[in-house]
C-alpha cells in the first residue's frame, strides 16, 4: 500500500481566494465542538482543521468554541456536562460532536449524561446517516458497484426503544424488576414519517422503506404502520414499501439495490446503521446528524463511530466520517457549495488512495486531514 501513500491529489476541487471586499460581507456561524471522549478528538480536530481550509474562501467564516465535556470531566465533577449544558449551546448554529464513552465509566452514564441529553434536549428527533460506497473503498459485499448501495437511513431520535422511560425495582434481590418501555406517540411517529417521506421525495430514486415489527410488537409498531400508510397519501410521488427489521437485514445484504431511503425506529435504526456502515466499507467513514427540522435548537454532526479505544492515541483514526460529517453541517446551515466542494475533496483524496488502516492504507488522520485541506486549498500534494 505504499502507492496509497504516494498518490497525488489534483488541483480539482480548489477554491477561489476571497477579496477583501467579499470578506467583509462574509456569512458567519458559531459552532459548537464538543471532542469529548476517545478517538473523538483527533477525529474532530482533523474536521476543524479541514474546516478552517475552507471558511474564508468561500463566503463564510466559522467561530467555533470547543467544550471540554466528557467522560474526563466526569471523572473530575461528577457530571459528564454541566447542568445548565443544554442552555450553553442554545446560541451555536451548530453542533459538532466527536464522540462518547470510556472503558472504566458505564455508558449509560456517558451516553445519556452528554450525546442523549443533548438530542433529547434539544428535540432533534431526526437522526439521518447517508451511506455510499466512496471511491477507492471496497464493501465487503461481493459484486456490489458504488451506484448499488446509496442509502439515506433516517432515525427516530426522540422516543421509541430510547425513551427513558422504565425502572428497577427489588434491586439486588432474586426477585429484581427491570422495565425497560418503548414510547411511541401519535405526534413523535408522523414527525419523523413526514420528514422521511420529504427526504425520499427529494431523492432522484423517490422511494422509502419504512422498517418495522409490527408481527410482533404488536401496539407500537402498529401504530408506527398506521401513520406511515396515512403520512404517504401526502407524498403520493414517493414510492414506499415495509420491511420487518429481520428482514431488512438480509436485504441489505442481499438486494441492496432495492434500497433508497429508509425510516426506522431508534434502536432498529441504531443497529442497521452499524451494518450500513461496514457494508460501505468501515464504520470510519460513516457521518451522521441529529436535526431539529424547527430549527428552534441547533442540529448536531457526529461520525457515526464510537470512542474507539482499541486505536485511541495511535493517530490512525479514519477522520473520513467526522469531515463527511462536516459536509452534512454545512449543508445545513445553507452552505450548500461548500459542502458539495468538501465532499469532492474527501472522495478524491479517498481514490487516490490516501486512507487510514482500518480501510486498508496506511496514512495517518492527520495525513488524511492534511491531504484533503490541500486538495481544498488547490495544492498539489505528493501525499505523505
Ligand atoms: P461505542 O461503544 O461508543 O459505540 P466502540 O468503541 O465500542 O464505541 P465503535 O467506535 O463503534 O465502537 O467502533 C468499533 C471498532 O471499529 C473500534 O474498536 C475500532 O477498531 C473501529 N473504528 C471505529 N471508528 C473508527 C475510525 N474512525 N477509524 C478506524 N477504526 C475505527
Amino acid at each position: 500500500m505504499e502507492a496509497a501513500i504516494i498518490a497525488e491529489v489534483t488541483a480539482e476541487p480548489g477554491l477561489r481566494i476571497l477579496g477583501t471586499e467579499e470578506k467583509k460581507t462574509m456569512r458567519r456561524y458559531r459552532i459548537a465542538a464538543i471532542p469529548a471522549d476517545g478517538i473523538g478528538p483527533e477525529v474532530i480536530d482533523a474536521g476543524l482543521e479541514v474546516l478552517d481550509a475552507l471558511a474564508g474562501r468561500v463566503g463564510f467564516a466559522l467561530d467555533v468554541d470547543r467544550y471540554d465535556w466528557g467522560s474526563a470531566r466526569y471523572r473530575r465533577t461528577g457530571a459528564m456536562m454541566p447542568d445548565d449544558g443544554v442552555t450553553q449551546l442554545r446560541g451555536a448554529d451548530a453542533i459538532y460532536f466527536g464522540a462518547v464513552g470510556a472503558p472504566d465509566i458505564p455508558d449509560a452514564i456517558t451516553l445519556w449524561g452528554l450525546r442523549l441529553a443533548i438530542a433529547q434536549g434539544m428535540d432533534q428527533f431526526a437522526n439521518i446517516r447517508p451511506t455510499r460506497i466512496l471511491p477507492g473503498v471496497a464493501s465487503p459485499l461481493r459484486d456490489v458497484a458504488p451506484a448499488d448501495l446509496d442509502w439515506l437511513i433516517i432515525r427516530e431520535n426522540s422516543e421509541g426503544e430510547y425513551a427513558g422511560q422504565g425502572g428497577r425495582s427489588h434491586r439486588g434481590f432474586p426477585e429484581e424488576v427491570a422495565t425497560e418501555v418503548a414510547i411511541f406517540t401519535r405526534a413523535g411517529v408522523e414527525r419523523i414519517m413526514r420528514y422521511a417521506f420529504a427526504e425520499a421525495q427529494r431523492r432522484p430514486a423517490k422511494h422509502l422503506t419504512v422498517v418495522t415489527k409490527s408481527n410482533a410488537q404488536r401496539y407500537g409498531l402498529v401504530l408506527w404502520d398506521e401513520v406511515a400508510t396515512l403520512v404517504a397519501r401526502d407524498y403520493p410521488d414517493v414510492i414506499w414499501d415495509k420491511e420487518l427489521v429481520d428482514a431488512m437485514t438480509v436485504r441489505m445484504v442481499r438486494r441492496p439495490a432495492s434500497i433508497d431511503t429508509v425510516v426506522a425506529t431508534n434502536l432498529h435504526a441504531d443497529i442497521l446503521t452499524d451494518l450500513a456502515a461496514a457494508l460501505a466499507g468501515s464504520i470510519g467513514v460513516a457521518p451522521t446528524a441529529n436535526i431539529d427540522p424547527s430549527r428552534r435548537f441547533p442540529s448536531m454532526f457526529e461520525p457515526i463511530h464510537g470512542s474507539a479505544f482499541d486505536i485511541t492515541g495511535k493517530g490512525i483514526a479514519n477522520p473520513v466520517g467526522a469531515l463527511w460529517t462536516a459536509s452534512l453541517m454545512l449543508e445545513h446551515l445553507g452552505e450548500h457549495e461548500a459542502a458539495a466542494v468538501l465532499m469532492a475533496a474527501i472522495e478524491q483524496v479517498c481514490a487516490a488512495g490516501i486512507v487510514t488502516p482500518d480501510l486498508g492504507g496506511r496514512a495517518t488522520t492527520r495525513e488524511v486531514a492534511r491531504a484533503v485541506a490541500d486538495a481544498l486549498r488547490g495544492v498539489n500534494r505528493p501525499g505523505g
